[in-house]
């Protein structure tokens, strides 16, 4: 082995980075340290030049309210990147923020990236080289549903089944895993964004009231749900009336809300069944046994767990700390990179 006098003085600064790159949230997690990084995956650009202007919590801020100069955008929208010069300008960012928050000016660090089970070929490679390209020194992408099985505390390398579904902002991604890989998996462009749609769509249509995206967001994260709630609730929402063309504000409840976003909610429901479908005999046994862990912020969506637990006939919970599955689960991999090497993504 070679003598390297300043290896030691690397390791301490070379430090290993887990990232989420999610469709609505990007997290940083550093090992040793935990999450330094928490913020939404907005990026507000300039119409002409595309050059970025805000990032994250700045950027969402500015949703629905950019001047007619500046346009705001989610490079990953819908768990892929569709811009791929933004999305690398977005991990600069937050890997630089990551280096502010840690003090310690991080050379090339090592990275695990989740990315969608359903990425195509072109789609992974532009996550590794938007990764290499902001400065890291080896990458490693992870598919989404595993890291967040991983950081669930799932036991992901015995031979015991387990199933996660993960919803996010632009995918819903389910997998059953044992013995470190994956038994069936199933991605859907349907989840967190598809109700927010539904909300608008539902308001617009039955009051001609039209709403914005982070008004509705916040519908749906106050009352919004997908089964009976023990006390169903109200809430006020804002926006133009648009055949006066006049502003107005009105009550909706928790009951429109669930029928607004029932045919989602369905489309969610009945993948995880179709994924079910496919399970072999002795890993359903393990299910019932172990139950379906739920993840990502959809998971939150109030009722939904009970709404799987009714339809599958199988426990749902919700892992701890849902929308950190996937950041902790990267995390986990870093800790030894060898014993997760089958559940790594391969990069042609
Ligand atoms: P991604 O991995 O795609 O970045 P996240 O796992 O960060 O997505 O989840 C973001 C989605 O979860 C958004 O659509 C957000 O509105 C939704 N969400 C967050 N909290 C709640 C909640 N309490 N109820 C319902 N949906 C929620
Ligand atoms: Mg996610």
């Amino acid at each position: 082995m070679a003598f390297k006098p300043f290896g030691w003085l690397l390791g301490l600064f070379s430090l290993d980075i887990g990232i989420d790159l999610g469709t609505a949230n990007t997290l940083v997690n550093v090992r040793g340290k935990g999450i330094v990084i928490n913020e939404p995956s907005w990026v507000v650009v300039d119409k002409k030049t595309r050059e970025p202007y805000r990032f994250g919590f700045q950027a969402k801020e500015l949703v629905g309210r950019t001047p007619t100069t500046h346009i705001a955008l989610r490079p990953l929208r819908d768990g892929v990147i569709s811009e791929y010069e933004i999305t690398q300008a977005l991990l600069q960012y937050v890997l630089g923020q990551a280096h502010r928050q840690t003090l310690v000016p991080l050379p090339r660090p090592r990275v695990v990236v989740g990315i969608p089970s359903g990425a195509t070929d072109v789609e992974k490679r532009a996550v590794y080289d938007a990764s290499m390209g902001s400065g890291a020194r080896e990458t490693y992408l992870i598919e989404e549903p595993i890291a967040a099985a991983l950081g669930a505390g799932l036991p992901v390398t015995e031979i015991i089944g387990s199933m996660v579904v993960d919803i996010g902002g632009g995918t819903t991604e389910v997998a059953v895993i044992s013995s470190n890989g994956v038994v069936v998996s199933r991605s859907l462009r349907v989840a967190g964004d598809e109700l927010d749609q539904d909300i608008i769509t539902y308001i617009r249509n039955k009051y001609n009231l039209l709403i914005g995206e982070r008004m509705a967001e916040q519908v749906k994260m106050t009352i919004g749900s997908a089964y009976p709630l023990p006390t169903e609730k109200t809430m006020r929402v804002r926006g133009r009336n648009l055949v006066t063309g006049l502003p107005e504000e009105l009550e909706i409840s928790s009951v429109e809300m669930r029928e607004a976003v029932s045919g989602s909610v369905q489309v969610i429901v009945d993948t995880v069944k179709d994924a079910l479908d496919e399970v072999p005999p002795e890993i359903i046994s393990d299910l019932i046994e172990n139950g379906v862990c739920l993840a990502g912020g959809g998971a939150l969506l109030l009722g939904l767990k009970e709404r799987l637990t009714d339809e599958l006939n199988l426990r749902a919970w919700i892992a701890e700390d849902p929308l950190t599955c996937v950041a902790r689960g990267a995390g986990v991999v870093l800790e030894d990179l060898e014993k997760y090497e089958s559940l790594l993504v391969e990069i042609d």
